[in-house]
């Protein structure tokens, strides 16, 4: 397909601030009042049509977010990025993860349906366009193994621990609930065992799209191990924002 113009959702806002510095012919138009306005930037991003937004945090939120974003800008393919608590144990803080399939952990509408079942859909998870999860990938890649050195500080990567980071593909769960307690996770890894990571928001974006059949490719960087609280502001400040904005910069690059 041939993709005229990419929506950009980030689930934290210094992603979106970083990316919008880089931004050109920006417009801006806010939708909402108050403490619940969106602002989404249009403008031209690495060479391409582009809007980038906030998504808020929570599937109701982003759910809004997308759906807005689609109605209003025209957008035929989201790129969604954000951080995530990992779940296998194989993930480290910095590694980065790209959906192939999208699933509602707190989902449950038994017995009218099957545990993670949507409603009136029919499916327990949404997945992902391969072209897009093979060039996200990509792309994750490329950053982490030619950018990464020259973007991000030596003293901050080792701060964080951050020595090899790696892509891996797979199975990215969403809930309203921020996991924070290894007993949460573990149960969540028991009962979905090839979940990759846990967040608030992929799989309500992934579900607008596959509503209004638009690809989507969520893309997620381990910022905990969802097994205590972390404050990772200055994580999100200084390490994801800089691999998100240097992934889409390689994604649209391609696209
Ligand atoms: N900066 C805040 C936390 C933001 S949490 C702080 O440090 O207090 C909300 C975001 O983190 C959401 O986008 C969610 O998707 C993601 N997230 C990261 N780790 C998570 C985890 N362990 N469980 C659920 N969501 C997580």
């Amino acid at each position: 397909m041939k993709i005229e113009k990419i929506g950009v959702i980030g689930a934290m806002h210094q992603e979106i601030a970083l990316l919008l510095q880089d931004m050109e012919h920006v417009h801006k138009k806010t939708l909402g009042k108050a403490k619940g306005a969106r602002t989404y930037y249009h403008g031209n991003l690495y060479g391409k049509d582009a809007t980038l937004v906030f998504s808020r945090w929570g599937k109701v939120a982003s759910a809004s977010t997308v759906t807005s974003l689609i109605d209003t800008a025209d957008v035929n393919l989201i790129l969604f990025t954000g951080v995530a608590g990992a779940i296998s144990a194989d993930l480290e803080i910095g590694d980065v993860v790209i959906g192939n399939k999208i699933a509602q952990h707190d989902l449950d509408a038994r017995p009218l349906y099957s545990r993670y079942e949507v409603p009136q859909l029919e499916v327990d998870h949404f997945p992902a366009e391969p072209e897009y999860v093979r060039l996200a990938t990509r792309s994750a890649e490329r950053y982490l193994s030619v950018d990464l050195a020259t973007e991000v500080e030596t003293n901050i990567l080792a701060e964080f621990g951050i020595t090899q980071p790696k892509v891996q593909t797979g199975l990215i769960v969403t809930g309203d609930q921020f996991i924070a307690d290894a007993a949460l996770r573990d149960r969540l890894k028991t009962n979905l065992p090839d979940a990759l990571c846990v967040e608030m928001e992929g799989a309500a974006v992934a579900q607008v799209c596959y509503e209004r059949d638009i690809p989507v490719v969520v893309v997620r960087t381990i910022s905990d191990k969802a097994d205590h609280h972390v404050d990772f502001v200055k994580f999100v400040e200084t390490v994801a924002s800089r691999f998100t904005r240097g992934i889409v910069r390689e994604f649209i690059a391609q696209v």
